[in-house]
């Protein structure tokens, strides 16, 4: 059998990493039935065998999409960042697992627009202080907050993009960060 590859990512999934970064996810990968990319979270149709990623060629895109994409990655490193730092502060070994996971799906999303943009170094993002935040339940409050803003912006910003290999990201990155805001909308529940 050939390589199941993310074609959003280019990472390619097999028996030892298909349950990398489980805890973000509702409903888990098992070996015999993996239903979303554990990298970057995107959903079965872009996982195929022997695929190959996206061919992001940043010379299509205009520069009000090369400035959306730009904004992109700063949105999911400043989330990213969120996430590593909220790790350490949470109190809850599951809702830190949960943080953890989910800053390196965050980082592969800023990845993943830094290649359709074509863009080499990472933004230098002011160091904030989220020390304030002291209860899991704020840290889950925030997470969601951050959530649904990404959302908005991929969903905003799409319709301003003509390249269908972005929209096409884009929407599928939106949808994971939907299943993000339900992850961190239950704090109760964890
Ligand atoms: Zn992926």
């Amino acid at each position: 059998m050939g390589k199941l590859v993310c074609v959003i990512c280019g990472m390619e999934i097999n028996d030892k990493n298909y349950n990398f970064n489980k805890e973000a996810f509702i409903s888990s990968n098992s070996k015999e039935d993996i239903r979303y990319c554990p990298f970057c979270g995107a959903p079965e149709q872009y996982l195929q065998i022997d695929g190959k990623e996206f061919d992001y060629d940043k010379s299509k895109l205009d520069d009000n999409a090369l400035k959306i994409v730009d904004h992109a990655v700063k949105l999911e490193i400043f989330n990213g960042d969120f996430y590593k730092k909220a790790s350490t502060i949470a109190k809850d070994e599951k809702v830190k697992k949960i943080f953890e996971a989910l800053s390196r799906i965050e980082y592969m999303h800023a990845r993943i627009h830094k290649k359709i943009g074509g863009f080499k170094e990472d933004p230098v993002l002011r160091d904030m202080d989220y020390s304030k935040y002291d209860s899991d339940d704020i840290l889950l409050e925030m997470a969601c907050k951050r959530e649904k803003h990404a959302v908005e912006y991929y969903e905003k910003y799409s319709k301003e993009i003509e390249d269908k290999t972005i929209v096409e990201v884009f929407a599928a990155l939106s949808g994971v960060e939907e299943e993000h805001i339900e992850l961190t909308g239950k704090g109760e529940k964890v």
